[in-house]
């Protein structure tokens, strides 16, 4: 590891004042499940660490209808909180699926969500949400939408003098919700991950779908063609089949050392259905 500065703020101002101070030659240290690995590997050389463990920015609160995280709350938290589960279930249901217990447990909401690795599950989940993300730096504070914050291969709209304090998104206990998944083992990443949402009005019609991919581009995305197909339409099995054949036609997949971009492309048809059959059938249920 190349060394580096250790720093430990305990308030919000002191922490912007590091960054501002520092930028490009600082890293922020939240649960260090991908920093630390990438330091030990050299792949960034940071001059200053900052840890921000030390900062009120853990757990969630309910305002207005809209569910806040903290963006320190550990994926255990958002895996085990009955509050979460009861509000969420979606986001329940995917940090369930992240590495392991130890993983779990130190990892954080806002690191998930800046490391934007293309297969992580809370990058997708947070699109399927429509998540709004707060980042504050000297200069201010700004609300970045989910949709417009991942744009690329671990990249995001964050510059080097924000952090990601704060993460909102609408509550949906009335929707249907399911998260599936391939990955080579227990605990890997997926492969292909798919996020589903489905409400269904008093006519037995959706009204709203929302479908997100992980592993299936160099980003997490929405598939709004999947949703346009169930849109509006009794949810049959016909149906679900469609919109699964829409989305998949809409990935855009990559090849890499252990995937082809075919399997993965058929991964995301066949992972699609079953989100959506799961998230129909919960649908119907809370109906
Ligand atoms: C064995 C193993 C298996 C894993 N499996 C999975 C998996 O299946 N699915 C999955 O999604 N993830 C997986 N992960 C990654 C894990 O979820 C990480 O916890 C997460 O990606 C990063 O969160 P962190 O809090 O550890 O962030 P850190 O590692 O501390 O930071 C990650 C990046 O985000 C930046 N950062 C962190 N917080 C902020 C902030 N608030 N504002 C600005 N920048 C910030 C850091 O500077 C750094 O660049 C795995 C990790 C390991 C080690």
């Amino acid at each position: 590891m190349h060394p580096f500065e250790y720093l430990a703020p305990e308030s919000l101002d002191e922490t912007l004042a590091i960054l501002a101070r520092y930028g490009d030659e600082a890293k922020v240290l939240a649960g260090g499940q991908s920093l630390l690995p990438i330091l030990n590997y050299r792949l960034a050389q940071p001059a200053h660490v900052v840890d921000i463990n030390g900062l009120p920015l853990e757990g969630m609160r309910l305002e207005n209808g809209r569910l806040r995280f903290g963006a320190l709350t550990r994926h255990a938290t958002l895996e085990e909180s009955a509050d979460i589960r009861h509000h969420c279930p979606l986001l329940s249901e995917a940090a369930r699926l992240i590495g392991n217990v130890r993983v779990r447990s130190l990892g954080t909401l806002g690191g998930s969500l800046v490391h934007a690795d293309p297969a992580a599950e809370l990058p997708m989940v947070m699109l399927a949400l429509d998540a709004r993300f707060t980042l504050a730096s000297t200069r201010g504070v700004r609300t970045v939408p989910a949709r417009s914050f991942f744009t690329g291969y671990l990249s995001t709209t964050i510059e080097a003098d924000e952090l990601l304090t704060e993460i909102d998104v609408s509550a949906t206990p009335a929707m249907g919700y399911a998260v599936e998944e391939i990955s080579r083992r227990a605990g890997d990443f997926a492969i292909v991950a798919v996020a589903a949402l489905v409400r269904i009005d008093r006519r037995g019609r959706v009204d709203d779908a929302r479908l997100a991919f992980a592993g299936a581009a160099p980003t997490p995305v929405r598939v709004s063609q999947a949703e346009e197909v169930l849109s509006g339409h009794e949810p049959t099995v016909e149906r679900v089949a469609q919109a699964a054949a829409a989305a998949r036609a809409a990935a855009q997949p990559e090849s890499d050392t252990f995937v082809s971009a075919a399997y993965r492309r058929l991964l995301s048809g066949v992972l699609a259905r079953r989100a959506l059959a799961r998230a129909v059938s919960r649908a119907l249920e809370a109906a």
